[in-house]
């Protein structure tokens, strides 16, 4: 069946308003009718119908949407933009194959070990083709690499992986709930101290701790370039790995993974493979953010920031925004003694790395991530916190690019640093 047959009633479903163009920050960028959601969904009717050939131009259109969500929360008819895009997408790569990029991320996605063996190389070469960014923890390109832009910011690959440095289950209190966390790649490959302070927190609250070892990528780049059937495939390893234990959660500090394992696991996959709809149902009834868990089960973040006074503002990732787990992280921000939270303008606003969108369109990713830029330095705050590891790599790109001096943190590992 071709994919988009799966998003035909929905297509329908879009009235043409133009609501969306209000709300979706490719349009403002670029002011093109096939930026925005309502485009979007036309285009998609047109390639179904076969009114338009599936040419590189239909190709490029079809690539410019970050799946932020944000056209899909403000549709009056509720039209899921970014399902259809997906389905356009994978129709496309049907007919045209996959991008080069994609069909090497493919390759790299599916194989834990090249991943590993990758992480590896990456953090000893990198010191060859990045020099270090004074006052950060990141390194700058020194000249561009296939399919990466020179001049970019890019954390360090780290030298130890967030899966190698805990055991598969560390026990908790009997009557507390039993977790299962779900790292994801940033987390397990350049971000591990995120994960080791999830899991610090929620131990530190009782929980048994499972981190599943047979996890694999949530798959969300494979789909994002419309390489359905790899994200099927990660998706189901990824289902097998946390049906094996019994669990009251499914914790993600990542929310892409999250959006993965709790939206697109039953919205795409559930729908293009029925007959894995129930699992990934299942799976997504037990998927929460850990900052929500954490609120959920009554934390309160202790007295040891060491840096009393400090300013700090906080960035929603979409995918925490879809899941409206908005007031959670601000609740436990508000509650840190000796802080101040302020507020940024546009807090909800996309960062602009939409996955690949980054890799593929990086001028207008940046143009749009520069309006979070500013609202940061406008907030006057020290520090911005967040819900996801890959909006921290594209803050950390916009900050340092403008010079601009605030620190960006997971707001799982601030939380951490009060109660040590
Ligand atoms: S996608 Fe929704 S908001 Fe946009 S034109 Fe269609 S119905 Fe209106
Ligand atoms: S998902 Fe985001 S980028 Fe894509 S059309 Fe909707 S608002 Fe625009």
């Amino acid at each position: 069946m071709v994919p988009l047959k799966r998003v035909e009633k929905e297509m329908k479903e879009c009235v043409k308003c133009g609501v969306c163009r209000a709300h979706c920050p490719v349009f403002t960028e670029l002011g093109r009718e096939p930026a925005v959601a309502r485009g979007k969904v036309a285009l998609a009717r047109a390639i179904l119908s076969g009114r338009i050939k599936p040419d590189a131009r239909t190709y490029a259109d079809m690539s410019k949407c970050l799946l932020c969500g944000n056209c899909v929360q403000k549709c009056p008819n509720d039209v899921p933009t970014d399902e259809i895009v997906v389905a356009a997408r994978e129709t496309l790569a049907q007919l045209r194959g996959l991008t080069s990029f994609h069909k090497a991320l493919r390759q790299i996605l599916k194989n834990r070990i090249i991943m590993r063996i990758g992480a590896f190389i990456a953090a000893i070469v990198s010191p060859l083709v990045m020099r270090k960014v004074p006052g950060s923890s990141g390194l700058r390109l020194r000249f561009p690499l296939p399919f990466i832009s020179g001049g970019r910011f890019i954390p360090k690959i780290a030298s130890k992986p967030f899966m190698s440095r805990h055991p598969v289950i560390i026990p908790g209190e009997a009557e507390k709930p039993r977790i299962l966390f779900f790292a994801g790649c940033m987390i397990n490959f350049i971000y591990p101290e995120v994960g080791d302070a999830a899991v610090a927190l929620l131990g530190g609250v009782g929980c048994t701790v499972i981190i599943p070892e047979e996890q694999q990528c949530c798959g969300l780049p494979a789909m994002s370039g419309g390489d359905v059937a790899t994200f099927r495939e990660l998706a189901e390893k990824n289902l097998a790995a946390l049906e094996k234990y019994q669990a009251d959660y499914i914790v993600t500090a990542c929310a892409s993974c999250g959006g993965a394992l709790h939206g697109y696991y039953p919205a795409v996959i559930g729908k293009a493979y029925p007959e894995l709809a129930g699992r990934c149902r299942a799976v997504a009834a037990k998927a929460v953010d850990a900052v929500s868990l954490l609120k959920i089960l009554g934390f309160k973040p202790g007295k040891g920031v060491a840096d009393a006074g400090i300013r700090m503002t906080y960035h929603d990732p979409c995918h925490l925004r879809r899941r409206n787990s908005t007031k959670e992280p601000r609740e436990l921000l508000r509650g840190v003694p000796g802080g101040v939270f302020v507020e940024m303008e546009g807090a909800d606003a996309c960062c602009g790395l939409g996955g690949t969108f980054n890799l593929y369109h990086y001028g207008t990713s940046m143009a749009i991530n520069a309006r979070k830029s500013a609202a940061i330095l406008k907030s006057g705050a020290e520090i911005v916190l967040t819900g996801c590891p890959g909006c921290m790599l594209q803050l950390n790109d916009g900050l340092q690019q403008k010079g601009i001096k605030t620190r960006v943190a997971h707001i799982l590992e601030l939380l951490a640093r009060t109660v040590r």
